[in-house]
């Protein structure tokens, strides 16, 4: 296994729409291996293949990051040629991309979907996911269209502004709490 480099957004694999993947090859299997490593070095919940400079249709996500129990939240899905089946409902979600350092997003995306695709044993599975974890998987099925999130983001903003933001949204619901108790 191996770090690779992560392309960063200006770099034009990164608004391709990738190829699908014909055969589960031992280099895929090394290619997943290694985007793996990397997503967990860089301290990223997913990673594409466009993002580690290859353009098929393959993401990874470790979307589980509240789960309670350890093997649920280090559970890394392996995508491969994924098919979005089924979208429903809408929430508002703040994202970050490891090809965008610096800024995050706030992106329209569907609240529940179903999303199909094949693991690195060649077997096909269907999953449904909510909330971040349906976030998650949107934004890296996005990245083998080409589609970046400050593509589609209603509002844009640094990582400081960002954090900012949450510091005074928490203040803000204290004083809440607090108000109502008295
Ligand atoms: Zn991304």
């Amino acid at each position: 296994m191996a770090l690779r480099n992560i392309t960063i957004r200006g770099d034009e694999i990164l608004t391709k729409k990738c190829k699908t993947i014909k055969a589960i090859t031992p280099r895929i299997c090394e290619l997943a291996a290694d985007m793996g490593e990397t997503m967990l070095a860089a301290d990223g919940v997913g990673i594409a293949a466009p993002q580690v400079g290859v353009m098929k249709r393959m993401f990874l996500a470790m979307p589980h990051v509240d789960a309670e129990d350890e093997e649920t939240r280090n559970k890394i899905y392996v995508m491969i040629n994924p098919e979005i089946t089924y979208r429903e409902g809408t929430q508002e979600s703040s994202e970050g991309c490891l090809s965008v350092p610096g800024y995050m997003g706030l992106v329209d995306r569907p609240e529940k979907i179903r999303i199909k695709g094949t693991d690195l044993d060649g077997i096909e599975h269907e999953y449904e996911f909510e909330g971040f974890e349906a976030t998650v998987f949107c934004h890296e099925y996005d990245h083998l269209d080409g589609i970046l999130y400050p593509d589609i983001a209603k509002e844009m903003m640094t990582a400081e502004e960002y954090a900012k933001r949450l510091e005074e949204a928490k203040a803000e619901h204290a004083g809440e709490a607090a108000a109502a108790q008295e």
